[in-house]
C-alpha cells in the first residue's frame, strides 16, 4: 500500500512538473509574440526589410567563428547601381545591395563603408569620378564593421590614396587574425575608433558610437547633412543582422547597443536613418524617389525623429524575440 502511495505521489509530482514546464513554454511563446507584435507595429511601412530579416525566422548561427574566403564575384547586373548626389554634401557610391557614402567637406571627403573587393573600384572610385569628385581627396574611410561586404575597398583606398582607415578595435583584430578572408590582401591597422570619438575634416565631423553586437567592433555614426542648405542629422546604424553566434550574451550585447544608439539618435535629434544595406534603409528606392522630387516636397530620407526611434524599436524587439527563442527551442 505504501508502495502504491509512493507511486501515486511520484506521478503527481511529475504531472505538476510537466504542467509547470508547459505553462512556462506557453508564457515564453506569449512573450515572444509580444515582442514580434511590438516590432511589427514599430516597423510600419518604413522598415519592412529590417522586420523581414530580423523578425521572420532569423537563422540560428553556430557558436564557431567563420573565416571563409569570399566566393567568386556575382554577375555585374546583380549589383551595379549608378552613383547619385543625395544631399548637398552626401553622395551615394554604393551598389544595389550595399551602401557606401561620400560625405564632402571643405578639406576633402569622408567615405563611409567600402562594399566588396570586387565592386569597390567601379562603384566607389568610378562613382566619385562620375559625380565630379576626386577619389584622391578621400582623407578618412570609416568602416562600420569588418565583414567583407563593407571592408572590401579599404585596402584599395589605403594603398592608392593613403586614406586613413577608421575601425573598431575588435574588428581590426578580426582582420589580423583572419587566415582565409582576405586573399587579395588586408588593410593595415590604422585608426582604432573610440566610443564617442569625432572624426573631423574641415567643416564636417562624424561622431562614432560603439554599438557592439553584429560584430564586437561595430560602429554606428551621427553626422549632419544639408538639404538645400538646411542641416539635417543622420543616425547611421552600423550593423543589423543576427549573424553572430546565437548566444543569450551576444543578443544582450546587441540589444544594449540598439538602446544606446536610439538614445544617441534622439539626443542628436536625428531625422534620417541610414544603414549600410539597402534592405534596411531602402536607399535605392529613396534615391529613385529623390530623382523626381519637386521643389517644396520633403526629402525622401528625412523621415522624422519618431520614425528614426521606431527603427531601433524594430531591431531591439526582434532581438528580444530571437533571444527568447534560444531558451525555448528543443535541443
Ligand atoms: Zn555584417
Amino acid at each position: 500500500m505504501k508502495n502504491h502511495a509512493t507511486h501515486v505521489c511520484a506521478a503527481l509530482v511529475l504531472y505538476f512538473a510537466l504542467c509547470a514546464a508547459s505553462a512556462f513554454a506557453r508564457n515564453t511563446a506569449d512573450v515572444i509574440d509580444t515582442h514580434l507584435v511590438a516590432a511589427r507595429n514599430a516597423a510600419g511601412f518604413d522598415f519592412t526589410g529590417t522586420l523581414a530579416r530580423l523578425c521572420v525566422a532569423p537563422a540560428a548561427v553556430p557558436n564557431t567563428l567563420r573565416d571563409v574566403a569570399p566566393g567568386p564575384a556575382p554577375a555585374r547586373d546583380t549589383w551595379f547601381a549608378n552613383p547619385a548626389k543625395v544631399f548637398d554634401n552626401l553622395y551615394f557610391v554604393g551598389s544595389k545591395i550595399h551602401n557606401s557614402w561620400a560625405l564632402t567637406s571643405t578639406e576633402g571627403i569622408i567615405l563611409l563603408d567600402t562594399l566588396w573587393t570586387y565592386n569597390s573600384e567601379e562603384e566607389i572610385i568610378g562613382g566619385l569620378k562620375k559625380l565630379g569628385l576626386d577619389p584622391a581627396k578621400v582623407k578618412y574611410v570609416i568602416i562600420s564593421h569588418a565583414h567583407p561586404d563593407h571592408v572590401g575597398g579599404a585596402k584599395l583606398m589605403q594603398d592608392r590614396y593613403a586614406s586613413r582607415i577608421v575601425m573598431g578595435g575588435p574588428d581590426w583584430d578580426s582582420i589580423e587574425k583572419s587566415v582565409n578572408g582576405y586573399p587579395e590582401g588586408k588593410p593595415k591597422r590604422d585608426i582604432v575608433a573610440d566610443d564617442g570619438q569625432r572624426i573631423t575634416l574641415g567643416d564636417t565631423a562624424v561622431t562614432l558610437i560603439a554599438t557592439p553586437g553584429h560584430t564586437p567592433g561595430t560602429l554606428s555614426m551621427i553626422f549632419t547633412v544639408k538639404d538645400n542648405g538646411k542641416p539635417l542629422t543622420v543616425a547611421y546604424s552600423g550593423g543589423t543582422a543576427f549573424n553572430f553566434p546565437s548566444t543569450a550574451a551576444n543578443f544582450d550585447t546587441y540589444i544594449k547597443s540598439q538602446t544606446k544608439m536610439a538614445a544617441a539618435a534622439a539626443s542628436a535629434q536625428a531625422t534620417i536613418l541610414m544603414s549600410n544595406h539597402s534592405e534596411f534603409d531602402s536607399a535605392i528606392t529613396k534615391i529613385r524617389i529623390l530623382a523626381s522630387r519637386k521643389p517644396g516636397e520633403p526629402h525622401p530620407f528625412d523621415i522624422g525623429k519618431e520614425a528614426v526611434a521606431r527603427y531601433f524599436t524594430v531591431t531591439g524587439e526582434c532581438a528580444q524575440a530571437a533571444r527568447l527563442k534560444l531558451t525555448q527551442s528543443p535541443k
